[in-house]
């Protein structure tokens, strides 16, 4: 059976989302609420529109010569790709067959038997990390770390290289005391290949306003090139694969 899912757009050539050039699905539907989300159309689950597993690796299939000889692959992100796992699968089990590596961007808000099938057939995890602080994360996510953290340990149990991803926002993600804890907490990790420290940017704030929401870190500014480099420090202090 082919199987339908919901996605919000795709890239066809995408260069950060993983090794390589990588073909990018943005599926539809998010269990977060990020304050600073730049993909606020893509939380409705029932947005977007539907396709198949086909329909989508025979678009694949266009790019895959420039997507093979470089290394890359398929990222399924969003929105949250693990809300439709058994869609993501099926399409990675033809993507690999195809050549080509698959990787997920998550939140890592799931139940981890939702996700263990999909994993299987997953060559790489992009785990955003909000925050490391509970309440913090709360307020910039509307969840809790817990699940997130299980997660995570999951993938270390089963070894799942994971490219940690961490965004910069100024005065609510760049205490230095948080970053050193999340620091310290990363170290235990032996299956992180790579910690990406980000900057956060404001060009999804269109959409709110667009959809008739105020944009809530309106006037917060973009960190500058010294605020990220000392944010690096930390991570590197600890001896983190850093990006
Ligand atoms: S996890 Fe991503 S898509 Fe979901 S609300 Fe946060 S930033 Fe937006």
């Amino acid at each position: 059976m082919d199987i339908k899912g919901r996605i919000h757009s795709v890239e066809t050539m995408g260069t950060v989302d993983g090794p390589g050039i990588r073909y990018v699905i943005f599926m539809q539907g998010c269990p977060l609420r990020c304050i600073y989300c730049h993909n606020r159309d893509s939380w409705d689950p029932r947005g977007g529109r539907e396709i198949t597993v086909d329909e989508l690796v025979e678009d694949i299939n266009k790019y895959l010569v420039f997507i093979k000889g470089s290394g890359g692959g398929v990222t399924a992100t969003g929105g949250e790709p693990l809300m439709q796992p058994e869609f993501v699968r099926e399409l990675f089990i033809k993507v690999r067959a195809m050549g080509l590596n698959t990787a997920v961007d998550t939140s890592g808000f799931i139940d981890i038997d939702r996700a263990e099938k999909l994993l299987e057939v997953t060559d790489l995890v992009l785990l955003s990390i909000k925050h490391v602080v509970e309440e913090r994360h709360r307020e910039i996510t509307g969840v809790g770390t817990r699940k997130i953290i299980s997660f995570l340990n999951y993938l270390r149990e089963i070894g799942k290289p994971v490219w940690i991803r961490y965004l910069i926002i100024p005065g609510y993600t760049d205490d230095p005391e948080d970053l050193n804890r999340l620091a310290l907490m990363l170290r235990d990790y032996d299956n992180i290949e790579l910690v990406d420290i980000l900057p956060y940017h404001d060009m999804g704030a269109y959409k709110w306003e667009e959809l008739g929401y105020d944009y809530p870190l309106k006037g917060v500014a973009v960190p500058t090139k010294q605020d990220m480099e000392r944010a690096k420090a930390v991570f590197r202090r600890y001896g983190l694969p850093m990006g």
